[in-house]
């Protein structure tokens, strides 16, 4: 129903278009009535940030780049200028070098190392600190994660690095934050192709791969993410912090090949 996000206002960092997980995200909290900020990296992203925002009845808090801190000082202060406080914050952001998300993990260059790691990791850490200043209430924050932060993935390499040092972020921004109310989760998202999904190299087979060996046959949608992230933002999930919630068809339970999966 409308009631499950009415009178909710928050920030929703990460989209760069219609296929953003972020999108599915906006598009599900707006449904159930809640009124969503979107920022965009850089002016190239701007041109289509702005009418996704339009057509979710939201606004634009301006450009965000998670490696300024300036710039996401100018967002929170932005929030608090318009609306006072906020409810929630989904942080759908990360980035690694292409050239990284490929090949070995053991060739990884300390640059990009530290680059993938303030970007995908440290950046949740930073936004909550802004966030709990705008949240007196209390409130909800979730980030996206992927199973490569439990078990090695082709290709992933140092981001799989950084997503297990997000979801240990999640668990100790829970127990600080928690007190004050505020809710700290992430989704565990099955593959999805995405602008950042298709800088992981030999993206299709992976795709594939988890339509034929997950549980429910099938590769999952932004508005299936959506759904949950609903959940675990909303009051639904107000006994729910720290958690790390899969939404990837049950993929992450298998453990062989199934027997019915053609060869690919
Ligand atoms: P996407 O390309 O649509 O979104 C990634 C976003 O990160 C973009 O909006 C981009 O602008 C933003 N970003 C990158 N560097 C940034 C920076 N320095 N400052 C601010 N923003 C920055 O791709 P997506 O797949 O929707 O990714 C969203 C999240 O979901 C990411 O954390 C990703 O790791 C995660 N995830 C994706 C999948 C998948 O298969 N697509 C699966 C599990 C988790």
């Amino acid at each position: 129903s409308r009631a499950l996000m009415a009178g909710k206002r928050g920030l929703i960092m990460g989209v760069a278009n219609n296929r953003s997980i972020a999108w599915g995200i906006a598009k599900a909290l707006q449904t159930h009535g809640a009124t969503i900020a979107l920022t965009y990296q850089g002016d190239a992203l701007r041109k289509r940030v702005e009418p996704l925002a339009e057509e979710l009845g939201g606004i634009v808090v301006g450009h965000c780049d998670v490696t300024d801190e300036v710039s996401i000082d100018a967002v929170f202060s932005e929030l608090e200028r318009q609306w006072g406080t906020i409810d929630f914050v989904v942080h759908a952001v990360a980035f690694s070098d292409k050239g990284e998300l490929t090949g070995r993990y053991v060739e990884t260059s300390a640059d990009n190392f530290s680059k993938t790691m303030l970007i995908s990791c440290y950046s949740l850490t930073a936004v909550a600190q802004r966030a709990e200043k705008l949240m007196p209430e209390g409130g909800s924050i979730l980030t996206l994660t992927y199973y490569g932060a439990e078990k090695v993935m082709p290709h992933y390499n140092v981001m799989g690095v950084a997503k297990a040092a997000l979801e240990a972020s999640v668990r100790y921004l829970a127990a600080d934050l928690g007190p004050s109310g505020i809710r700290v989760n992430a989704v565990s998202a099955g593959p999805i192709k995405t602008l950042a999904a298709s800088g992981i190299g030999d993206f299709r087979y992976i795709l594939k791969w988890n339509e034929y060996n997950a549980p429910l046959r099938k590769t999952v949608s932004i508005e299936e993410v959506g759904d949950a992230a609903l959940y675990l933002v909303s009051n639904l999930g107000r006994g729910v912090t720290g958690e790390i919630h899969h939404v990837d068809s049950g993929y992450h339970v298998v453990g062989m090949k199934a027997v019915d999966a053609p060869d690919i």
